[in-house]
Protein backbone atom coordinates (compact mmCIF):
# COMPACT_ATOMS: atom_id res chain seq x y z
CA UNK A 1 0.00 0.00 0.00
CA UNK A 2 1.52 3.40 -1.34
CA UNK A 3 0.52 6.70 0.75
CA UNK A 4 0.23 10.15 -1.55
CA UNK A 5 3.34 12.17 0.24
CA UNK A 6 1.10 15.44 1.51
CA UNK A 7 2.47 18.23 -1.13
CA UNK A 8 0.88 15.71 -3.61
CA UNK A 9 -2.17 16.25 -2.35
CA UNK A 10 -2.38 19.77 -2.87
CA UNK A 11 -0.93 19.85 -6.14
CA UNK A 12 -3.84 20.90 -7.61
CA UNK A 13 -3.81 24.22 -6.50
CA UNK A 14 -6.40 26.57 -8.69
CA UNK A 15 -4.53 28.55 -11.18
CA UNK A 16 -6.14 31.38 -11.37
CA UNK A 17 -8.75 33.04 -14.01
CA UNK A 18 -6.65 33.30 -17.59
CA UNK A 19 -5.45 29.44 -17.15
CA UNK A 20 -8.71 28.22 -15.60
CA UNK A 21 -10.60 30.21 -18.43
CA UNK A 22 -8.31 30.48 -21.26
CA UNK A 23 -9.96 29.60 -24.21
CA UNK A 24 -13.46 31.12 -23.14
CA UNK A 25 -11.85 34.74 -22.81
CA UNK A 26 -10.75 36.91 -25.46
CA UNK A 27 -7.04 37.75 -25.17
CA UNK A 28 -4.20 37.43 -27.58
CA UNK A 29 -3.20 33.64 -27.83
CA UNK A 30 0.10 33.43 -25.93
CA UNK A 31 -0.55 36.07 -23.73
CA UNK A 32 1.52 34.91 -20.35
CA UNK A 33 -0.78 35.02 -17.18
CA UNK A 34 0.39 37.55 -14.25
CA UNK A 35 -1.66 35.53 -11.76
CA UNK A 36 -2.00 36.06 -8.09
CA UNK A 37 -4.53 33.21 -8.38
CA UNK A 38 -7.26 34.62 -8.37
CA UNK A 39 -11.17 33.83 -8.72
CA UNK A 40 -12.31 30.57 -7.12
CA UNK A 41 -14.03 32.43 -4.75
CA UNK A 42 -16.31 30.68 -2.39
CA UNK A 43 -20.18 30.24 -3.20
CA UNK A 44 -21.33 30.74 0.65
CA UNK A 45 -24.98 29.33 1.47
CA UNK A 46 -26.91 31.95 3.30
CA UNK A 47 -29.34 30.46 5.84
CA UNK A 48 -30.22 33.92 6.78
CA UNK A 49 -31.62 34.67 3.54
CA UNK A 50 -32.68 31.55 2.30
CA UNK A 51 -34.99 31.62 5.47
CA UNK A 52 -36.50 35.31 4.77
CA UNK A 53 -37.00 34.54 1.05
CA UNK A 54 -37.78 31.19 0.87
CA UNK A 55 -35.28 30.54 -1.72
CA UNK A 56 -32.07 28.98 -1.99
CA UNK A 57 -29.73 32.19 -1.47
CA UNK A 58 -25.71 32.06 -2.43
CA UNK A 59 -23.31 34.54 -1.89
CA UNK A 60 -20.38 34.97 -4.28
CA UNK A 61 -17.93 36.30 -2.14
CA UNK A 62 -15.72 37.78 -3.90
CA UNK A 63 -13.81 39.57 -1.20
CA UNK A 64 -11.54 36.16 -0.46
CA UNK A 65 -9.81 37.35 -3.90
CA UNK A 66 -6.24 38.64 -3.02
CA UNK A 67 -6.10 42.06 -2.81
CA UNK A 68 -9.71 41.73 -1.15
CA UNK A 69 -11.95 42.57 -4.28
CA UNK A 70 -13.72 41.32 -7.62
CA UNK A 71 -11.29 44.10 -9.33
CA UNK A 72 -8.20 41.37 -9.43
CA UNK A 73 -10.34 39.01 -11.89
CA UNK A 74 -10.17 42.16 -14.60
CA UNK A 75 -6.81 43.25 -13.59
CA UNK A 76 -5.01 39.40 -14.07
CA UNK A 77 -5.80 39.96 -17.75
CA UNK A 78 -5.57 43.49 -18.11
CA UNK A 79 -2.03 43.83 -16.32
CA UNK A 80 -1.05 40.56 -18.75
CA UNK A 81 -2.27 41.76 -21.81
CA UNK A 82 -0.54 45.23 -20.83
CA UNK A 83 3.08 43.54 -20.67
CA UNK A 84 2.71 40.96 -22.99
CA UNK A 85 2.43 44.10 -25.33
CA UNK A 86 5.31 45.81 -23.61
CA UNK A 87 4.50 48.49 -21.60
CA UNK A 88 6.15 50.13 -19.10
CA UNK A 89 3.94 51.64 -16.71
CA UNK A 90 0.20 51.58 -16.07
CA UNK A 91 -2.64 53.98 -15.00
CA UNK A 92 -5.72 53.70 -13.41
CA UNK A 93 -8.41 56.24 -11.79
CA UNK A 94 -10.43 53.84 -8.56
CA UNK A 95 -12.85 54.72 -5.49
CA UNK A 96 -9.92 52.43 -4.10
CA UNK A 97 -10.14 48.59 -5.34
CA UNK A 98 -9.29 48.91 -8.80
CA UNK A 99 -6.12 51.21 -7.41
CA UNK A 100 -5.18 48.72 -4.71
CA UNK A 101 -5.45 45.47 -7.45
CA UNK A 102 -3.83 47.63 -9.77
CA UNK A 103 -0.77 48.14 -8.14
CA UNK A 104 -0.31 44.27 -6.25
CA UNK A 105 -0.71 42.76 -10.40
CA UNK A 106 2.14 45.84 -11.23
CA UNK A 107 4.55 44.92 -8.54
CA UNK A 108 4.13 41.28 -9.92
CA UNK A 109 4.58 42.59 -13.36
CA UNK A 110 7.42 45.05 -12.63
CA UNK A 111 5.18 47.88 -14.03
CA UNK A 112 5.23 51.55 -12.75
CA UNK A 113 1.57 51.67 -11.52
CA UNK A 114 0.07 55.10 -11.56
CA UNK A 115 -3.37 55.86 -9.57
CA UNK A 116 -5.43 58.41 -9.44
CA UNK A 117 -8.03 58.55 -6.84
CA UNK A 118 -10.52 61.16 -5.51
CA UNK A 119 -8.85 63.24 -2.51
CA UNK A 120 -10.54 62.42 1.01
CA UNK A 121 -12.65 59.40 -0.03
CA UNK A 122 -10.39 56.18 -0.09
CA UNK A 123 -11.16 53.87 2.48
CA UNK A 124 -7.25 53.65 4.37
CA UNK A 125 -7.05 49.91 3.73
CA UNK A 126 -7.45 50.68 0.14
CA UNK A 127 -4.92 53.14 0.43
CA UNK A 128 -2.27 51.64 2.03
CA UNK A 129 -2.40 48.57 -0.39
CA UNK A 130 -1.85 50.89 -3.21
CA UNK A 131 0.96 52.64 -1.63
CA UNK A 132 2.73 49.36 0.16
CA UNK A 133 2.38 47.40 -4.12
CA UNK A 134 4.56 50.84 -5.13
CA UNK A 135 2.16 52.86 -6.60
CA UNK A 136 2.50 56.81 -7.02
CA UNK A 137 -0.81 58.21 -5.86
CA UNK A 138 -2.31 61.30 -7.04
CA UNK A 139 -5.42 62.60 -5.71
CA UNK A 140 -7.20 64.62 -7.54
CA UNK A 141 -9.77 67.19 -6.40
CA UNK A 142 -12.39 66.23 -7.83
CA UNK A 143 -14.66 62.88 -8.22
CA UNK A 144 -13.88 59.55 -9.49
CA UNK A 145 -15.72 60.80 -13.04
CA UNK A 146 -12.97 63.39 -12.68
CA UNK A 147 -10.20 60.58 -11.87
CA UNK A 148 -10.94 58.70 -15.19
CA UNK A 149 -10.73 61.75 -17.15
CA UNK A 150 -7.32 62.32 -16.58
CA UNK A 151 -6.51 58.61 -16.51
CA UNK A 152 -8.20 58.53 -20.21
CA UNK A 153 -5.96 61.74 -20.85
CA UNK A 154 -2.59 60.54 -19.47
CA UNK A 155 -2.98 57.20 -21.46
CA UNK A 156 -4.18 59.04 -25.09
CA UNK A 157 -0.75 61.40 -24.40
CA UNK A 158 2.04 59.26 -22.60
CA UNK A 159 3.25 56.05 -22.87
CA UNK A 160 1.11 54.35 -20.00
CA UNK A 161 -1.58 51.94 -20.26
CA UNK A 162 -5.00 52.32 -18.95
CA UNK A 163 -6.55 49.32 -16.84
CA UNK A 164 -9.87 50.81 -15.98
CA UNK A 165 -12.60 48.84 -17.13
CA UNK A 166 -12.91 51.32 -20.36
CA UNK A 167 -10.56 48.22 -21.39
CA UNK A 168 -12.51 45.56 -22.81
CA UNK A 169 -9.64 42.75 -21.55
CA UNK A 170 -11.08 43.83 -17.77
CA UNK A 171 -14.58 42.29 -19.00
CA UNK A 172 -13.04 39.67 -20.56
CA UNK A 173 -11.32 38.44 -16.71
CA UNK A 174 -14.32 39.91 -14.54
CA UNK A 175 -16.76 37.35 -16.35
CA UNK A 176 -14.93 34.48 -14.82
CA UNK A 177 -17.03 34.93 -12.06
CA UNK A 178 -20.62 34.02 -13.53
CA UNK A 179 -18.36 31.24 -15.14
CA UNK A 180 -17.77 29.62 -11.54
CA UNK A 181 -21.43 30.42 -10.20
CA UNK A 182 -22.63 28.21 -13.28
CA UNK A 183 -19.73 25.47 -12.55
CA UNK A 184 -20.70 25.73 -9.06
CA UNK A 185 -24.37 24.88 -9.12
CA UNK A 186 -24.46 23.11 -12.83
CA UNK A 187 -26.51 25.77 -14.12
CA UNK A 188 -27.31 29.60 -14.06
CA UNK A 189 -29.07 30.88 -11.02
CA UNK A 190 -32.57 32.18 -11.35
CA UNK A 191 -31.62 35.79 -10.32
CA UNK A 192 -28.11 37.49 -10.10
CA UNK A 193 -28.20 40.79 -7.40
CA UNK A 194 -24.98 42.94 -7.05
CA UNK A 195 -23.94 46.41 -6.23
CA UNK A 196 -23.15 48.48 -9.26
CA UNK A 197 -20.80 51.83 -9.17
CA UNK A 198 -19.39 52.60 -12.47
CA UNK A 199 -21.14 49.17 -14.15
CA UNK A 200 -18.65 47.10 -15.62
CA UNK A 201 -19.05 44.12 -13.08
CA UNK A 202 -22.97 43.56 -14.20
CA UNK A 203 -21.56 44.17 -17.81
CA UNK A 204 -18.84 41.15 -16.98
CA UNK A 205 -21.20 38.92 -15.26
CA UNK A 206 -23.55 39.65 -18.05
CA UNK A 207 -21.49 38.25 -20.93
CA UNK A 208 -19.87 35.61 -18.74
CA UNK A 209 -23.92 34.01 -18.25
CA UNK A 210 -24.53 34.67 -21.54
CA UNK A 211 -21.55 33.15 -23.14
CA UNK A 212 -22.17 29.96 -20.78
CA UNK A 213 -26.16 29.99 -22.56
CA UNK A 214 -24.50 29.99 -25.88
CA UNK A 215 -22.31 27.49 -25.51
CA UNK A 216 -24.47 24.54 -23.78
CA UNK A 217 -23.10 25.04 -20.60
CA UNK A 218 -26.20 26.72 -19.03
CA UNK A 219 -29.80 26.21 -19.81
CA UNK A 220 -30.74 29.49 -19.19
CA UNK A 221 -29.37 33.19 -18.08
CA UNK A 222 -30.54 35.08 -14.97
CA UNK A 223 -32.15 37.92 -13.97
CA UNK A 224 -29.97 40.60 -13.26
CA UNK A 225 -30.75 43.08 -10.72
CA UNK A 226 -28.49 45.80 -9.96
CA UNK A 227 -28.18 48.03 -6.69
CA UNK A 228 -27.36 51.62 -6.34
CA UNK A 229 -26.75 53.87 -3.78
CA UNK A 230 -29.38 56.54 -3.29
CA UNK A 231 -27.13 59.29 -3.97
CA UNK A 232 -25.01 57.68 -6.86
CA UNK A 233 -27.60 56.54 -8.92
CA UNK A 234 -27.79 57.49 -12.37
CA UNK A 235 -28.81 54.26 -13.83
CA UNK A 236 -32.02 53.97 -12.05
CA UNK A 237 -32.86 57.98 -12.84
CA UNK A 238 -30.88 57.89 -16.07
CA UNK A 239 -29.32 60.88 -15.53
CA UNK A 240 -25.59 61.38 -14.71
CA UNK A 241 -25.30 62.68 -10.87
CA UNK A 242 -22.67 65.78 -11.36
CA UNK A 243 -21.82 65.11 -7.40
CA UNK A 244 -22.16 61.70 -6.23
CA UNK A 245 -22.30 61.12 -2.59
CA UNK A 246 -22.36 58.03 -0.52
CA UNK A 247 -20.56 56.39 2.37
CA UNK A 248 -20.25 53.23 0.24
CA UNK A 249 -17.22 54.96 -1.55
CA UNK A 250 -16.77 52.32 -4.16
CA UNK A 251 -20.08 52.79 -5.85
CA UNK A 252 -19.95 56.62 -5.81
CA UNK A 253 -19.65 57.01 -9.56
CA UNK A 254 -21.94 59.56 -11.17
CA UNK A 255 -21.07 58.85 -14.87
CA UNK A 256 -20.98 55.07 -15.21
CA UNK A 257 -18.70 54.00 -18.53
CA UNK A 258 -20.19 50.83 -18.96
CA UNK A 259 -23.23 52.55 -18.99
CA UNK A 260 -24.77 51.06 -21.92
CA UNK A 261 -24.03 47.68 -21.54
CA UNK A 262 -25.39 47.72 -18.15
CA UNK A 263 -28.45 48.90 -19.68
CA UNK A 264 -28.58 46.05 -21.88
CA UNK A 265 -27.78 43.51 -19.18
CA UNK A 266 -30.52 44.40 -17.76
CA UNK A 267 -33.40 44.55 -20.70
CA UNK A 268 -31.59 41.05 -22.38
CA UNK A 269 -31.84 39.72 -18.70
CA UNK A 270 -35.58 41.17 -17.44
CA UNK A 271 -33.85 42.69 -14.99
CA UNK A 272 -33.68 45.98 -13.26
CA UNK A 273 -31.48 48.97 -11.73
CA UNK A 274 -33.10 50.35 -8.01
CA UNK A 275 -31.97 52.36 -5.62
CA UNK A 276 -31.26 51.88 -1.29
CA UNK A 277 -30.24 54.61 1.03
CA UNK A 278 -27.08 54.40 3.24
CA UNK A 279 -28.65 53.18 6.16
CA UNK A 280 -30.18 50.79 4.30
CA UNK A 281 -26.57 49.61 2.81
CA UNK A 282 -24.89 49.88 6.36
CA UNK A 283 -27.79 47.76 8.19
CA UNK A 284 -27.28 45.11 5.30
CA UNK A 285 -23.65 44.69 6.06
CA UNK A 286 -24.21 44.82 9.99
CA UNK A 287 -26.65 41.89 9.61
CA UNK A 288 -24.78 39.95 7.00
CA UNK A 289 -21.52 39.98 9.44
CA UNK A 290 -23.67 38.89 12.57
CA UNK A 291 -26.06 36.21 10.56
CA UNK A 292 -23.92 34.87 7.65
CA UNK A 293 -20.08 35.21 9.38
CA UNK A 294 -19.21 37.66 6.18
CA UNK A 295 -17.69 40.74 6.34
CA UNK A 296 -18.31 43.20 3.09
CA UNK A 297 -17.17 46.41 2.93
CA UNK A 298 -19.98 49.19 2.61
CA UNK A 299 -20.61 48.90 -1.10
CA UNK A 300 -20.46 45.65 -1.17
CA UNK A 301 -23.67 45.63 0.91
CA UNK A 302 -26.05 46.82 -1.45
CA UNK A 303 -27.29 43.73 -2.88
CA UNK A 304 -28.26 42.29 0.34
CA UNK A 305 -29.85 45.64 1.18
CA UNK A 306 -31.66 45.40 -2.26
CA UNK A 307 -32.85 42.05 -1.63
CA UNK A 308 -34.36 43.03 2.19
CA UNK A 309 -35.45 46.33 0.25
CA UNK A 310 -37.46 44.19 -2.19
CA UNK A 311 -38.66 41.77 0.20
CA UNK A 312 -40.01 44.54 2.39
CA UNK A 313 -41.57 45.80 -0.65
CA UNK A 314 -43.70 42.29 -1.33
CA UNK A 315 -41.28 41.23 -4.18
CA UNK A 316 -41.17 37.02 -3.53
CA UNK A 317 -38.18 34.93 -4.49
CA UNK A 318 -39.41 31.79 -3.43
CA UNK A 319 -38.55 28.75 -4.28
CA UNK A 320 -36.14 30.23 -7.08
CA UNK A 321 -32.05 30.13 -7.18
CA UNK A 322 -30.68 33.53 -6.01
CA UNK A 323 -26.92 34.36 -6.01
CA UNK A 324 -26.07 37.68 -4.53
CA UNK A 325 -22.35 38.90 -5.30
CA UNK A 326 -20.76 40.73 -2.38
CA UNK A 327 -17.92 42.48 -3.84
CA UNK A 328 -15.01 43.79 -1.44
CA UNK A 329 -13.75 42.74 2.07
CA UNK A 330 -15.37 44.18 5.29
CA UNK A 331 -11.32 44.57 6.36
CA UNK A 332 -11.09 47.25 3.64
CA UNK A 333 -13.15 50.06 5.84
CA UNK A 334 -13.07 49.65 9.22
CA UNK A 335 -14.39 52.70 10.06
CA UNK A 336 -16.93 53.10 8.17
CA UNK A 337 -18.65 49.76 9.28
CA UNK A 338 -17.82 50.51 12.92
CA UNK A 339 -19.41 54.31 12.65
CA UNK A 340 -22.53 52.70 10.95
CA UNK A 341 -22.66 50.13 14.08
CA UNK A 342 -22.21 52.80 16.45
CA UNK A 343 -24.68 55.22 14.67
CA UNK A 344 -27.26 52.18 15.11
CA UNK A 345 -27.29 53.17 18.95
CA UNK A 346 -24.89 50.23 19.94
CA UNK A 347 -22.19 50.81 22.20
CA UNK A 348 -18.84 49.06 20.48
CA UNK A 349 -17.43 47.71 23.67
CA UNK A 350 -19.93 46.78 26.76
CA UNK A 351 -17.65 46.97 29.70
CA UNK A 352 -13.91 46.99 31.14
CA UNK A 353 -13.15 45.37 34.04
CA UNK A 354 -9.87 44.53 35.90
CA UNK A 355 -8.36 41.14 34.89
CA UNK A 356 -10.66 39.41 37.54
CA UNK A 357 -12.39 36.18 36.48
CA UNK A 358 -14.82 37.07 38.84
CA UNK A 359 -15.55 40.39 37.57
CA UNK A 360 -15.58 39.11 33.79
CA UNK A 361 -18.46 36.38 34.74
CA UNK A 362 -20.15 39.32 36.13
CA UNK A 363 -19.94 41.88 33.27
CA UNK A 364 -21.35 39.04 31.13
CA UNK A 365 -23.85 37.96 32.66
CA UNK A 366 -22.74 34.71 33.57
CA UNK A 367 -22.75 35.35 37.36
C1 LIG B 1 -15.63 48.36 -8.02
C2 LIG B 1 -16.54 47.94 -6.94
C3 LIG B 1 -17.94 47.95 -7.08
C4 LIG B 1 -18.62 48.46 -8.30
O1 LIG B 1 -18.37 47.68 -9.45
P1 LIG B 1 -18.57 48.34 -10.88
O2 LIG B 1 -17.98 47.37 -11.82
O3 LIG B 1 -17.85 49.64 -10.84
O4 LIG B 1 -20.04 48.53 -11.05
C5 LIG B 1 -18.70 47.47 -6.05
N1 LIG B 1 -18.16 47.04 -4.91
C6 LIG B 1 -16.82 47.03 -4.73
C7 LIG B 1 -16.27 46.52 -3.44
C8 LIG B 1 -15.96 47.47 -5.73
O5 LIG B 1 -14.65 47.46 -5.53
Amino acid sequence: MTTTPPALQHRHQWRGVIEEYRSLLEIPAGTPAITLREGGTPLVHSEWLSGLTRAEVWLKVEGDNPTGSFKDRGMTAAISVAKHAGAQAVVCASTGNTSASMAAYAAKAGLKPLVLVPEGKIAAGKMAQAILHGAQVIMVRGNFDDCLMLAKGLAWEYPVALVNSVNPVRLEGQKTAAFEIVDFLGDAPDYHLLPVGNAGNISAYWLGFSQYAQLGLATKTPIMRGFQAEGAAPLVTGEPFPDPETRATAIRIGNPASWKLAEAARNESGGSFQSVTDDQILSAQRDLAAHDGVFVEPASAAGIAGLLQELAGGESYAGSTVVVTVTGHGLKDTATALEGFASSGQSLVDTVIDADVTAAAVAAGLA
